[in-house]
């Protein structure tokens, strides 16, 4: 259910202020740090950012899709590690459980989800199985009234801090996905353990980590769904999870223009502001155009899950277009900041490694061409 139109006004106007006051003069010192400050994420959790797509039933606040993606285009003007503070509460670590999870497994792990009180993450990823994700090797192999699970998950965001895994293993013979199932897995369970955060190209502050899970002993009413529904499950939670993704990079777009133009405004060179070059101004229209754009896809795809659709293709297409468009914009911001922009003090140069990481996660661009074709021929145009 939408908030009411004044209470969801006022959570924007919230979010924009804490961006803008308490996030963006962070952004340095949580580079080189790799750690977001525990007294902002005390703050997040104050604001109710981990809550935000859990029902209010469960202590969330219950945004639509819709109203999560204008929430996530604000907090995408500034580094997008702040956002993976929370980011996998609100999305990937728990959608499983929303979209699957019994009104017992809800009723425990929810509420605890979204106060923040816990840290929860996905584990879909290993060291031999990427895009290809239908072919998870962990295994998870029943044994009276447990599953004992077996494998190694790798890059999983925020491993380093959670307490609670979904993570997809293969109960079944049947090949691909079919074979998959999904299991709530507590960090405190013997056997699991945690690699060293991996060093990363940007996103400093959001850590990944291998997981390993040597013969836990999953009680069995820790299975989301059916045998065999957990790689379905999975691509359920991805759907609502590149639509998200897609509205943080509109959100860092937008921030990039805006330190574009004033970065253009103020600087001079023959004479007057770059702003006042044609060619500037044709990279600022283009990036402009695309964010544009890129805003409308995420809408109108957010608004179309909201109603019921299967929003499959568009979510994907919504993911494919404004991750490659946050590219473009954030290579030409470089370029509309000339030398400062290679240059670490403006910051620039930061965003313009942390959007790499867009195109790749949550399916690269290449997955998401194949999923957009696939929906395509299916519907016939
Ligand atoms: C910082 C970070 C955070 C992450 N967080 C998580 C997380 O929380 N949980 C999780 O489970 N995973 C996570 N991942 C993993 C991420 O989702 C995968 O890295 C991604 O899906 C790609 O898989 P891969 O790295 O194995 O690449 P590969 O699948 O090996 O792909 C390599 C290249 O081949 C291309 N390719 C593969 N198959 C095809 C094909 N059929 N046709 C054309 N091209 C193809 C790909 O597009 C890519 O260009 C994270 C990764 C990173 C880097």
């Amino acid at each position: 259910m939408a908030l009411e139109p004044e209470l969801f006004d006022a959570l924007i106007d919230t979010v924009r202020r804490f961006v803008a006051e308490r996030l963006r003069p962070l952004e340095a010192e949580v580079e080189a740090a790799d750690a977001i400050p525990e007294a902002i994420v005390e703050e997040m959790k104050a604001l109710g950012l981990f809550g935000l797509s859990i029902a209010e039933e469960h202590g969330g606040l219950g945004l639509t899709m819709a109203e999560e993606c204008r929430v996530a285009i604000e907090l995408g003007r500034t580094t997008p590690a702040f956002r993976s503070a929370f980011g996998t509460n609100v999305g990937i670590g728990s959608q499983g459980l929303v979209i699957a999870g019994t009104p017992e497994q809800k009723a425990h792990w929810l509420p605890k989800i979204a106060r923040g009180a816990i840290i929860t993450s996905f584990a879909l990823t290993e060291p031999d199985v990427g895009s290809d994700s239908g072919a998870v090797k962990t295994r998870a192999v029943r044994d009276g009234d447990v599953y004992r699970l077996r494998g190694t998950k790798r890059y999983i965001t925020n491993a380093d801090k959670a307490q609670l895994f979904t993570v997809m293993a293969r109960t079944g013979e049947e090949a691909g996905g079919r074979g998959v199932s999904a299991f709530l897995v507590p960090r405190d369970l013997p056997g699991v353990s945690i690699g060293e955060p991996e060093k990363k190209m940007g996103q400093k502050g959001a850590r990944v980590a291998d997981v390993i899970f040597d013969d836990v002993a999953v009680p069995a009413e820790n299975r989301l769904g059916e045998e065999g529904e957990g790689f379905r499950i999975a691509m359920q939670v991805l759907d609502r999870g590149r639509l998200h993704i897609a509205a943080v990079c509109v959100g860092v777009a937008e921030r990039l223009l805006a330190d574009c133009v004033a970065y253009a405004s103020e600087r001079k060179q023959f004479g007057k502001p770059i702003a006042e070059h044609q060619l500037i101004q044709a990279m600022l229209a283009d990036s402009k155009t695309e964010a544009l754009a890129a805003r409308a896809l995420v809408l109108e795809t957010a608004a179309a899950k909201d109603s019921g659709a299967n929003t499959t293709m568009e979510a994907a297409a919504a993911k494919y277009f404004a991750s490659e468009m946050v590219g473009r914009v954030a290579d030409r911001a470089v370029q509309i900041f000339g030398g400062a922009g290679y240059i670490a003090d403006y910051g620039i140069e930061r965003l313009y490694r942390d959007v790499r990481l867009f195109r790749i996660y949550e399916g690269t661009s290449q997955i998401q061409q194949l999923i957009i074709a696939r929906e395509t021929l299916k519907r016939g145009g």
